[in-house]
């Protein structure tokens, strides 16, 4: 796609309230391919204008005209599917077949199951002698990470609109071209002019002006903790509501009884799925240690294979603090079975899969969100304390847990401190609830539960 030069407000393409640029780079070339405007406090401001203005009559729609309209932009994005995953691929950097397959397939999936939330999720209720209306909390700020740069913007979107909410979109900006594209695709769905808006621009200028307007009911964001805090901090301050999808540093847990091969293999291909980059990814390998020594060898195998399968990371930046963090594991006495800090090609942000034995539960490797294709095997003397270590972070936004059968698996999914846990390799669900709890997050995005974080209740007695 061609990038536009200004900002998707009201309907419309317009023109930046500024001149300056943001430069997006291949990261698998290292090459500038086009350039976005960077938004300032202006052009947010215009855009939650646009939005407030729309959302009266946009929250009076019936829910059945909503759900067609998530349908016709679901339908638009089937139709823009190679287009969006070329996209992604170019600015994020994934392969193409992995771009195809999540970047471009899960919002598919997950703006079809709101287009079916909307029709049948039940925004009026009768409790005793009380109608509770569920009705949309208003105007949203919403705030994107690069990672999964559709998906997190339709995991947004597309339960705030299914609520009879608008909303303002900042993407990031590694990733702005994948937005632009969503905008076009809203625009083609004929959704309404002010329901959606686009401001392209930097965290630390158009996020946080649009974190700090008073024109913002809700904000949503998805990224790095430390951002999450002050976000959360700006919010709590204006009594506006709040939605934080922040970071992880998710267990694996391989009990005795398990698959050992198959959760191994499962496990690698988890963390490097997308270079590492996943929130939600199982980066600590829990294994007893009767088994230790098997699953180090088969983990550096499996590591190994994926070899140039693997896509750059995101930038320069995070380039450089991946490879800071495995230098900090050996540093910290960890040994490197697969991969190392070496960059693997001259050109492009490239890390090897890289998986690290006898790690320590304490290391920085193993508290710390790396963010990249680094995988660390902690040894566990017996469930308790698989427990112990997998609950010790500050994290808990999901987990793997692995057994001869499914009970032994969820007895012990149950006493995890985290918000998702996929038992025995359990399948990726688009309407099951997905969030953190301790520091991974406020909120839970997707399915019902997605859709009820933009809902607010009114109860009329009679
Ligand atoms: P980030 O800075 O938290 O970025 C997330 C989003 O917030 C981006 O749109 C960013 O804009 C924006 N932002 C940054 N500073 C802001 C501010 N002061 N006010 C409002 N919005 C602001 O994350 P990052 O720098 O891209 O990545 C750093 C680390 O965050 C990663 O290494 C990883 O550990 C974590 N992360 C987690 C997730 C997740 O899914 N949970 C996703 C991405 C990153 P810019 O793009 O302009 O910075
Ligand atoms: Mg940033």
């Amino acid at each position: 796609m061609k990038a536009h030069d200004g900002m998707y407000i009201g309907g419309e393409w317009r023109a930046a309230a500024g001149t300056d640029l943001i430069a997006v780079v291949d990261p698998a070339d290292e090459q500038v391919i086009a350039h976005v405007p960077a938004g300032t406090a202006e052009d947010v401001d215009a855009a939650v204008s646009a939005a407030r203005e729309a959302l009266p009559a946009w929250a009076a729609t019936l829910p059945a005209e909503r759900a067609a309209k998530i349908a016709a932009l679901r339908d638009v994005l089937v139709a823009r599917k190679d287009e969006i995953a070329e996209t992604v691929t170019a600015e994020l950097g994934a392969p193409l077949p992995f771009s195809q397959a999540v970047h471009a397939g899960v919002p598919i999936l997950v703006a079809g199951s709101y287009a079916e939330l909307a029709a049948s999720y039940a925004f009026e209720e009768k409790v005793g002698n009380s109608t509770v209306y569920a009705e949309p909390v208003g105007v949203v700020g919403a705030i994107t990470p690069w990672n999964y740069p559709l998906h997190q913007i339709v995991a947004k979107v597309a339960p705030a609109l299914a609520a009879g909410c608008t909303v303002v979109l900042k993407p990031a900006e590694d990733t702005p071209l994948t937005a632009q594209l969503f905008a076009e695709a809203v625009h083609e769905a004929g959704i309404p002019a002010g329901v959606f808006n686009l401001v392209t621009g930097l965290g630390p200028v158009a996020g946080q002006a649009l974190a700090e307007h008073g024109g913002v009911d809700l904000v949503s964001f998805t990224g790095s903790t430390a951002v999450g805090k002050q976000i959360g901090a700006t919010a709590g301050a204006a009594v506006k509501r709040v939605a934080l999808e922040l970071g992880g540093k998710s267990a694996n847990v391989i009990l005795p009884s398990a698959d050992l091969a198959k959760a191994v293999g499962v496990g690698i291909a988890n963390v490097m799925g997308n270079s590492g980059q996943t929130c939600s990814a199982w980066t600590r390998m829990l294994v007893h240690t009767s088994q230790y020594d098997e699953a180090v060898a088969l983990a550096a195998e499996a590591a190994a294979k994926y070899g140039d399968r693997i896509g750059p990371l995101v930038n320069a930046k995070q380039h450089a603090r991946v490879r800071g963090y495995i230098e900090k594991g050996v540093a910290e006495g960890a040994r490197l079975v697969a991969g190392g800090p070496e960059a693997p090609r001259e050109q492009g942000y490239f890390v090897s899969p890289t998986v690290f034995a006898d790690v320590t539960p304490e290391m920085t490797i193993a508290q710390e969100e790396i963010f990249g294709p680094v995988v660390s095997i902690i040894r566990y003397e017996d469930e308790d304390d698989a427990l112990r270590i997998a609950n010790g972070t500050v994290y808990g936004l999901a987990g793997a847990v692995w057994a001869g059968d499914d009970a032994e698996a969820v007895a012990f999914a149950r006493r995890m401190d985290t918000g998702q846990v996929d038992i025995n390799g359990g399948r990726f669900n688009p309407l099951a609830p997905f969030g953190g709890y301790k520091q991974s997050g406020v909120g839970r995005e997707l399915g019902s539960h997605g859709l009820a974080e933009y809902l607010q209740t009114k109860s009329l007695q009679f």
